[in-house]
């Protein structure tokens, strides 16, 4: 007898987000594989709704409280279970049945959510870099522990990862992320002393949340991505190189001991490493846009300039350092990105905010769970006193 094939059942944490959504169209094209159990947002309660309507999930969450009735209202006779809070995500962890979880929040807020997966055995699909940049080495010995894959979706991730296939993490020399230089590329430091927000969040070639987009303008985004592959594959620091790579064809290559490389390509579309993420190991035939060569006739490489984009060294000195140091970072840079949105600092400002809060917070060279809470809290109020002087 043909038996039906299983569905993969997918958690969403960030639903309504840049990559939640893209997710969500992957879903909607494929709706004999894929089906959601879990949608959750931080307020925009509208499209959540709209998208719980749609896809019938089991449980909903909405991380801000003041608008639980608004969405219990709205799904109370749809047999939906509505949550609120941000504790409430971390918690469905144990209840939902839930087989795969893509992390897609925003910043530190996934780190207990991912946490409570791994430890509830979920395959996990991660985009929220920032939980490895925080806590990689917690996080991966989990991994380790629970026997539960840990699956990139950062495209130069998911690029490395896909020319890792069938080769011997020994034998990898350096990991070469691609980084597009942003719409900054090329300029020096006295020509992005003023450059404002709308400036910043034009990216040349990716359409993402505000918070990444600044990162991309600063370089921290490839700064948390060069922790992100330590942790990932398992390298030493010396050995993730970066390189920009304007056109974002090559989103990342691998180079092995014998001199060869391997590189990912494609158009710059997250719905690919995501459709990975879920699918892996197979691949999923699509009919979305292909890279034509006629278009694309020629790929550039620069160095990137750590001078001007202070926010890279720095991240690979959180890297060398260990312990809280990149907790540090990535709180003080999450300060930072808001205040530069909100034009209470400089472009320019980002950077020296983040280097300020790594010399003045104590550093804890093996931290615990609680002391990443802390030193996460702590650094969160020295770079909003630092930036509101
Ligand atoms: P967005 O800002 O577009 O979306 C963030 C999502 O997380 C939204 O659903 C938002 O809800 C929710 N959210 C935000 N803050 C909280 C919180 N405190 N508690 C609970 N939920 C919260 O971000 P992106 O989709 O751009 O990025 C998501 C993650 O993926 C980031 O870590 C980013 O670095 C990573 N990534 C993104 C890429 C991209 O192309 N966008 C590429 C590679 C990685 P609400 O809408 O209600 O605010
Ligand atoms: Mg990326």
């Amino acid at each position: 007898m043909h038996q039906a094939k299983e569905k993969k059942k997918i958690a969403i944490l960030g639903s309504t987000g840049s990559i939640g959504t893209q997710a969500l169209d992957i879903i909607r094209e494929n709706p004999n594989d894929l089906e959601v159990e879990v949608l959750t947002a931080h307020s925009n309660s509208d499209l959540l709704i709209k998208q719980a309507l749609e896809f019938n999930p089991n449980h909903v969450v909405i991380a801000d409280e003041s608008k639980y009735l608004e969405v219990k209202n709205a799904l109370e006779s749809h047999d939906i279970k509505v949550f609120a809070g941000q504790k409430s995500i971390s918690d469905l962890m144990s209840i939902t049945s839930a087989d795969t979880v893509l992390t897609a929040m925003v910043g530190y807020s996934g780190l207990l959510p991912t946490i409570a997966a791994i430890k509830n055995k979920k395959r996990i699909a991660l985009a929220n870099k920032e939980t490895l940049v925080v806590a990689g080495e917690m996080i991966t010995k989990l991994c380790a522990e629970n026997h539960v894959d840990l699956l990139p979706v950062d495209s130069e991730h998911s690029a490395i990862f896909q020319c890792l296939v069938g080769e011997n993490l020994d034998s990898i020399e350096n990991i070469i992320l691609t980084a597009s230089g942003g719409p900054f590329r090329g300029k020096k430091r006295d020509e992005l002393i003023h450059v404002t927000k709308a400036q910043a969040l034009k990216h040349p070639n990716w359409s993402m949340g505000a918070k990444i987009t600044i990162d991309s303008a600063s370089l921290m985004n490839k700064g948390l991505e060069v922790i992100e592959a330590k942790w990932l594959f398992g390298v030493k620091g010396d050995k993730i190189k970066v390189v920009v790579h304007p056109q974002s064809i090559i989103h990342s290559m691998v180079e092995f001991e014998d001199g060869s490389i391997k590189a990912q390509m494609g158009l710059p579309d997250m719905k690919l490493p995501i459709q990975y993420a879920f699918y892996f190991p197979q691949r999923k035939q699509n009919n979305w846009p292909r890279t034509s060569f006629k278009t694309f006739n020629r790929l550039d490489f620069e160095e990137p300039d750590t001078e001007t984009f202070r926010n890279l060294a720095l991240a690979y000195h959180a890297m060398d350092k260990g312990g809280n140091m990149p907790c540090i970072l990535n709180a003080a840079n999450e300060i930072a990105v808001q205040l530069f949105l909100e034009d209470k600092i400089s472009f320019l400002g980002i950077a020296e905010l983040n280097e300020k809060c790594m010399m003045n917070m104590p550093f804890i060279s093996n931290p615990t769970l609680e002391d990443y809470i802390n030193t996460d809290a702590e650094t969160r109020k020295m770079a909003l006193n630092f930036g509101m002087k």
